[in-house]
């Protein structure tokens, strides 16, 4: 049920074009019209999420967007503020900049990215993010980032990677992918047993990680998360350990490129390119600063 406060309320936010209607109004609101108190973080969101992206960013805990299977801690301000940076230059721009303009986001982006400060450990798992229903991301283990040096590699296994990986499920639950890349792991997936495996393990029996040997689905998000969140020589470098398994993993590759194109009109060899491109920027940006 709760899902559907979001899409109503994603109505509500200018995201493209919006009609109203011309019926007469009473004009006693019942909404409350005094002003919410906002920060300066809470404005640079409005300007740089909610205006042009129609993404709320959540980062004060709310105890109803919180898993209750674990312990978590609210994301810190000043961490918050280099995340929200960090997720608008390194995804969302991203993605404008391969598209060309806001829509694509705009139009299949979440709705919702919220932030928790700690980890989530499940029974000696650590869950680095979820998406709910393609509305909703969450990103844990905020409270480590450190603004002033930021590592891209440890974003990347963080984060990014994650980020990529949970909107990779969003575009196949609106579009499937094509039948072909259900065939090429065909009876290897491993399902739950997929934390007993190594990565280097996996990538011999043609996955590019571990955890894409749990199901397809997983796979075709780990292989597009993977593919543009690293450089060709790392790439090259697991196809090299995978030895015979990197025939799976290369048609793998080729059918999410295929189906990118084809189905969202995204190359994805230039999203990396543009991603690989941003990572190198990083240590460039001011993570603190919203004035720029
Ligand atoms: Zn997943």
């Amino acid at each position: 049920m709760k899902y559907i406060k979001y899409i109503a309320l994603a109505a509500f936010f200018a995201c493209g074009v919006c009609s109203c209607s011309e019926d007469s109004l009473d004009d006693q609101s019942v909404f409350s019209t005094e002003a919410p108190q906002r920060n300066e973080f809470d404005i640079w969101l409005l300007n740089n999420y909610v205006y042009p992206y129609n993404i709320d960013f959540k980062y004060r805990m709310e105890d109803k967007e919180s898993d209750h299977d674990y312990n978590l801690t609210p994301a810190d301000y000043d961490k918050s503020v280099a995340m929200a940076k960090l997720v608008k230059f390194l995804w969302i721009d991203a993605y404008t900049e391969v598209m060309g303009d806001r829509t694509f986001i705009c139009t299949l982006g979440p709705k919702m990215i919220h932030l928790v400060g700690s980890p989530a450990y499940d029974e000696g798992q650590i869950t680095l993010g979820t998406a709910e229903g393609g509305l909703k991301v969450t990103l844990y283990n905020v409270n480590t980032l450190d603004p002033h040096n930021p590592d891209i590699e440890v974003l990347n296994f963080w984060y990014f990677k994650t980020m990529h990986h949970e909107f990779t499920h969003i575009l196949h639950q609106t579009v499937e992918f094509p039948k072909e890349f259900y065939e090429v792991s065909t009876g290897r997936y491993t399902g739950a047993g997929w934390v007993n495996i190594t990565d280097e393990k996996a990538l011999k029996r043609g996955f590019i990680t571990n955890y894409a040997s749990t199901e397809v689905h997983e796979d075709f998000a780990e292989t597009v998360a993977n593919y543009v969140t690293h450089d060709e020589a790392w790439w090259q470098q697991q196809l090299s350990i995978a030895g015979d398994g990197a025939s799976y993993i290369d048609q793998k590759l080729e059918l999410a490129k295929s189906y990118m194109t084809e189905t969202w009109n995204i190359d994805l060899e230039s999203l990396r390119d543009i991603v690989q491109r941003r990572s190198s920027e990083v240590v460039r940006l001011d993570l603190t600063n919203l004035n720029d």
